[in-house]
Parts: structure tokens; C-alpha cells; sequence
């Protein structure tokens, strides 16, 4: 039998990144032409517990997948 699984769905305030982020990035394009309208810089960061049924990007679900960096600070070099 298989049990179909719907994305898990947070109260407002449950999940917060001030306890759950690992300070970790996944990737940063510069000049990202896939995710919407234009160009765009686009940086994504790693972690997720939505655990959407057919997920495109299940191991950058893990808090610890990629890059280890500081917060806000090296975020914003790699912004300049
Ligand atoms: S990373 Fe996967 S599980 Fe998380 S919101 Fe995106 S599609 Fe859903």
C-alpha cells in the first residue's frame, strides 16, 4: 500500500531559521536567467523541511549540503 504524503505544512513562527539554519549555501548565480522574469542574482540556501512530494532539489534539503559560510557577512561580499 502506498501512503500519499503532502508537503508538511508549519504554524507562522514554527520553523525559524534562527534555530535551524546551519549558516550553509547551496549555490549563488550572479546572473540567473531561470527563475522568473529578467535577470537576477539568486542565492539559495540549504535546508528544508517542507518535504514536498517530487521535490526537484532533495539534497539541498539538508541544513548542511554545500558551503559553509558566516552569517550575513560573507553574504554580502559575495553580493558586491
Ligand atoms: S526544496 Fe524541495 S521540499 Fe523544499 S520547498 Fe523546494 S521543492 Fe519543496
Amino acid at each position: 500500500m502506498t501512503v500519499k504524503r503532502g508537503p508538511k505544512n508549519p504554524e507562522p513562527q514554527e520553523w525559524l531559521s534562527s534555530e535551524l539554519s546551519q549558516n550553509y549555501v547551496a549555490d549563488y548565480k550572479p546572473f540567473n536567467f531561470v527563475d522568473g522574469e529578467g535577470v537576477r542574482c539568486s542565492l539559495y540556501v540549504s535546508g528544508c523541511l517542507f518535504a514536498c512530494p517530487g521535490c526537484y532539489n532533495r539534497i539541498a534539503q539538508n541544513f548542511k549540503y554545500g558551503k559553509a559560510t558566516q552569517p550575513s557577512s560573507r553574504i554580502r561580499l559575495w553580493l558586491i
